[in-house]
Parts: structure tokens; C-alpha cells; sequence
């Protein structure tokens, strides 16, 4: 598997689908502990990447997360736009301008967007905040280099995986 620009724009595409697909649950996530918004907020604001990415046609993978980190920030309200902002800014910078990426590189980018919600939002592990969800793959940073691609991918999943909804209402 190639790690380029393609991969980056359809690895979107599927985050903008969850966010859609789990609006509703999101939504009524956040009714229980805040003002139920962060549902319609991240799907407006990857609905809103999706144009922004067909009308500017990033050239590398970290193209494509710096403009989905700028679109996230201006169009999602409340904390969730700084904080997915500056996740995708920190991974953009990680993963510099290559136009394709090794799986070294991606796992860098991963603890980096990690790290990045740490500091904007200044939680920590343990604190029942999505830092649980991006924290245990920055434990499998440097993987051993056989399993390398694997582990990558399997961080990239870790934080839609925590997305798909169980089903709502929970059953008593
Ligand atoms: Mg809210």
C-alpha cells in the first residue's frame, strides 16, 4: 500500500462518512454531558473539508491535513475544532511535504496530533476525555519495524473504530 496524497483523501473521506453515519449518536453523546451539538458540529465541519479538498486539490498528504486542520478550526464551533484542528496541524507538520509516506513518518504523526490535544486541551490520560481513545497507540510508538505498516494502520483506526456506535439506546 502507498502512503500518498490518494490514500490521505480517501482516509478523509471515510472520517467525514463516520462523522456523518454517527451524527446522531454523537449528538445524543453529548446531550448526556454537554449541549448536544458536537453531532451536527464535526459533520458540518467534515462536510465542509470534503468541499474544501476537491476545490483545492492538495498535492501531498500533509497538504490535505493542513487544510482539513484550517477548515476544522474555522467551521466547527465549541472545543472540538481547536482540538481536531490542532490534532490534523500537528500531524500536517509531522508529516512535512513528502509525497509519499513511510510508516515510521505516519506513526510520528500520530503521537504528534496526539500530543497536539494534550496541549490544547490540557488533559491526560485517565481523564475520560478522547485523549483515552489516541493515547494507546502512542504506546506502540517504534514498533519493531517488520510490524511497522500494521501497527501504523492499526493507529489510524483507533480513533474511528471508538466511533462506531454501540447501539443507541443502550439496551437496558
Ligand atoms: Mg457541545
Amino acid at each position: 500500500m502507498v502512503l500518498d496524497v490518494k490514500w490521505a483523501l480517501r482516509w478523509l473521506t471515510l472520517c467525514a462518512q463516520a462523522m456523518a453515519e454517527n451524527r446522531v449518536w454523537l449528538i445524543e453523546l453529548d446531550r448526556a454531558i454537554g449541549d448536544s451539538d458536537h453531532g451536527e458540529n464535526m459533520d458540518r465541519g467534515f462536510q465542509a473539508v470534503l468541499e474544501k479538498l476537491a476545490e483545492a486539490q492538495p498535492e501531498t498528504p500533509g497538504a490535505a491535513l493542513k487544510l482539513t486542520a484550517m477548515t476544522l478550526m474555522s467551521k466547527v464551533g465549541g472545543a472540538a475544532g481547536p482540538l481536531y484542528g490542532t490534532a490534523f496541524l500537528r500531524a500536517s507538520t509531522a508529516l512535512g511535504d513528502a509525497a509519499e509516506i513511510d510508516p515510521g513518518r505516519l506513526a510520528d504523526a500520530l503521537v504528534a496530533a496526539r500530543d497536539g490535544i494534550v496541549a490544547r486541551g490540557k488533559a491526560e490520560s485517565g481523564d475520560k476525555t478522547m485523549v483515552d481513545a489516541w493515547t494507546p497507540p502512542r504506546r506502540l510508538r517504534r514498533p519493531p519495524r517488520r510490524t511497522a505498516l500494521a501497527a501504523s494502520l492499526e493507529f489510524w483506526s483507533q480513533p474511528l473504530r471508538r466511533l462506531r456506535p454501540a447501539p443507541w439506546p443502550p439496551s437496558p
